[in-house]
């Protein structure tokens, strides 16, 4: 069986590590490696494969920089001809972005399967790139892996089961990474040192989607909301060079404590020894659950609406009120985890499994 797995950004690296390793040692499993280039940087991108143990990709299209229909499109074409040339049994997408959705379909208009992992996710906010791609990805998919039982609702309720396709809830891969990688992070990393940090003794934030970055007065609210926590709290924020640029153009100045983009096992280590997470990002808000920590995210909505159900996350949008009230209740506040929400840490075995017995 040979399968033809396309990443491109920063959580996809991560997600697909997790299942590649799952085929590891198993019996006719041949994985082809696409990276798309969507993200580019060393600590976006090589750092990930270095310490991920990823393999150096078969195939790199170095598509980046570009409009969201231009580099969709070029993807698509570039995709193509490596689907054409290694004539794969299906393609392997991941997650929500354009590398998915340019993947997805460039395998399905030349019938070739589609796998989706991470299927079924809606935030019902179609201004989202996220939101447009992995609908598109998951209509034209055939075996959709969904991580939660909301996903496999969300599908059941837009009449998939009248599509021709196969939906297995299988857990979240973001878990099984998670666990490996704690250990290895928990030996390695360095960054507590490196930063003078101890552990819950800081705040760990990320904020990087585009409705906060690319919309001036969410992004001013927010910026307003973090300076503010920055004078009670020491906040650390791995900066996106999404958000540089946006700071830059809209001449913000961030005063929480600014480092570079980190690699995974340092983001681990970081989720580790973090009293509360501040984010806007998918992966982090279930990372922060893994790792023990109340999150507090900066949308309207999440995919991930079991952690805000179970009280583990809470939505402020990007209102700054809201944001400094939810950290200063969640600063200091035990953590008790009494669900197992994302499978506990073997989707990638069950991905692994359910493809060698079904395709
Ligand atoms: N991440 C990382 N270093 C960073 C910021 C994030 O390793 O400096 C990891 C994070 O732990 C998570 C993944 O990248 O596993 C999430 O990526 P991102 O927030 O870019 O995307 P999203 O999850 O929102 O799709």
């Amino acid at each position: 069986m040979k399968i033809l797995t396309i990443v491109g950004a920063r959580p996809q690296f991560i997600k697909a590590a997790a299942v590649s390793r799952a085929f590891t040692g198993r019996e006719g499993i041949d994985e082809v490696l696409v990276h798309t280039g969507q993200h580019f940087d060393d600590n976006m991108s090589s750092i990930f494969f270095e310490q991920l143990g990823i393999p150096r990709p078969d195939h790199h299209l170095e598509i980046h920089s570009l409009s969201h229909g231009a580099m969709t499109g070029r993807m698509l074409e570039e995709i193509e001809k490596v689907v054409l040339s290694e004539k794969p049994d299906f393609v392997m997408v991941y997650g929500d972005t354009n590398s998915t959705l340019a993947g997805a379909l460039a395998a399905r208009k030349l019938h070739v399967d589609v796998v989706h992992v991470e299927a079924g996710l809606r935030s019902f906010d179609m201004a989202m790139p996220e939101e447009v791609n992995r609908i598109l990805t998951d209509r034209i998919s055939n075996v959709l892996y969904c991580p939660t039982d909301t996903a496999v609702s969300n599908l059941e309720s837009e009449g998939f089961e009248n599509y021709d396709c196969r939906i297995v809830q299988c857990g979240d891969v973001m878990e099984d990474a998670a666990l490996y990688y704690a250990d290895q992070a928990r030996e390695c990393s360095t960054v507590l040192d490196d930063e003078g940090l101890a552990t819950g003794e800081f705040h760990l934030c990320t904020l990087h989607r585009a409705e906060n970055t690319d919309d001036p007065g969410r992004l001013q609210e927010l910026v307003a909301g973090l300076n503010a926590l920055s004078r009670k709290y020491t906040i650390v924020l791995p900066l996106h060079p999404r958000t540089r640029i946006a700071l830059e153009k809209q001449g913000l100045s961030l005063d929480a404590r600014l480092i570079q983009p980190v690699g995974y096992l340092d983001m681990i280590a970081l989720l580790d020894g973090a009293s509360v997470v501040l984010t806007d990002s998918g992966g982090l808000q279930k990372e922060a659950y893994f790792f023990n920590k109340y999150c507090v995210t900066m949308r309207d909505q999440t995919e991930w609406v079991e952690t805000v159900e179970h009280g583990f996350n809470v939505l402020v949008g990007a209102d700054r009120e809201k944001l400094v009230a939810a950290v200063d209740q969640a600063s200091g506040k035990p953590f008790v985890r009494n669900i197992e929400l994302y499978g506990g840490g073997r989707a990638a075995e069950r991905i692994a499994d359910d493809l060698i017995a079904n395709v």
